[in-house]
């Protein structure tokens, strides 16, 4: 297995590296060596007007500061538009991806007439309005269906990893259109996509890239065969299944750490201000990140604590 398998860590550079993103990394880091696998590091800099000048290149050094060194160059989101661009033309092909006219404002106000509400995340669930149509209006963004109806063809969802997956870890939608997919930690998940999410945005109206597309579209182009990330991305990972299967992407198997919780009880987050790296100490600053993720304490230098980490990574999830 140790040879196909390639991880990744994919931060966006909105802000520099904290605790809660150092467990991510680090999680990523040593499922990928206890694997004997590869580790690559892709910086999600699609967002524009979130991301700061300089976090990318702020974010690698944090990184090599505590020992995660790519085994690749990295790979930069901002680059790679013609790659999302040729996804969203095939998928537009294939009648699975439509434009919307579709303003947040027409969105509430669709829903509310529906007395429909909010999704599990607080993001608002889409109606499916322009599904059938613009009716005359101008599209704005691109949207993937999700209605059972359009994977039809293609469930059971047997879409085959370049590592093999074990039955329980293929997604599978049955006919009312509930996926269930096999996290490693959380275990068997389940998600309604079109009535939980609704049909999501691929292309922004502001003309950005979505996430959704963009990740599935890079971890597909550059082999990733495992996702490790914090927990708080788990809900994306049915629509990231259901673009893989709209676009005959490989499989991927995943695994959503715990994440950082702050004073607040809160998680750990650029937004709510979580303090950058302390890079004083870079071998403590590491030590915190595994404590977090439940590892025993080490002696000895950095190289030795990681590689006890990697082991007792290994026995934990029966690698
Ligand atoms: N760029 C995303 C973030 O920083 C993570 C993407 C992923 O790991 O799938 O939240």
């Amino acid at each position: 297995m140790g040879a196909t398998y390639r991880g990744r860590f994919a931060p966006s550079p909105t802000g520099p590296l904290h605790a809660g993103s150092l467990l991510a990394a680090l999680a990523s880091w040593l499922d990928a060596r206890a694997h004997g696998g590869q580790w690559l590091v892709r910086i999600e800099d699609v967002d524009t007007p979130r991301c700061i000048a300089g976090g990318g290149e702020f974010i690698l050094h944090q990184l090599a500061s505590v020992g995660l060194v790519p085994d690749e160059p990295p790979v930069w989101q901002s680059q790679r538009n013609h790659l999302y661009r040729q996804a969203l033309d095939t998928l537009i092909a294939a009648g699975d991806a439509y434009p919307c006219a579709c303003s947040r404002k027409d969105i509430a106000q669709a829903l509310a007439q529906m007395g429909a509400g909010k999704a599990r995340n607080g993001e608002l669930i889409y109606p499916g309005t322009c599904r059938h149509g613009l009716q005359g209006r101008e599209g704005r963004a691109w949207r993937l269906r999700t209605d059972a109806h359009s994977f039809k063809p293609k469930s059971p969802l047997a879409h085959i990893s370049t590592a093999p997956l074990a039955p329980d870890f293929i997604a599978n939608v049955n006919d009312d259109g509930l996926w269930t997919w096999h996290d490693r930690r959380l275990g068997e998940q389940q998600q309604d996509l079109a009535r939980e999410v609704g049909d999501f945005v691929l292309l922004r109206a502001d003309g950005l890239w979505a996430y959704q597309l963009a990740v599935v579209v890079d971890d597909a182009d550059q082999g990733i065969t495992h996702i490790v990330r914090g927990e708080d991305l788990a809900d994306n990972t049915v629509r990231q299944i259901a673009l893989q299967v709209a676009l005959g992407l490989p499989a991927v198997r995943y695994l959503h750490t715990p994440l950082v919780l702050g004073a607040n009880g809160e998680k750990l987050s650029k937004q709510n201000g979580a303090a950058a790296l302390d890079l004083s100490d870079p071998d403590t600053t590491l030590a915190s990140a595994a404590a977090a993720l439940g590892l025993s304490a080490t002696a000895g230098d950095r190289a030795s604590a990681l590689s006890a980490w990697t082991a007792e990574w290994r026995s934990r999830y029966g690698i």
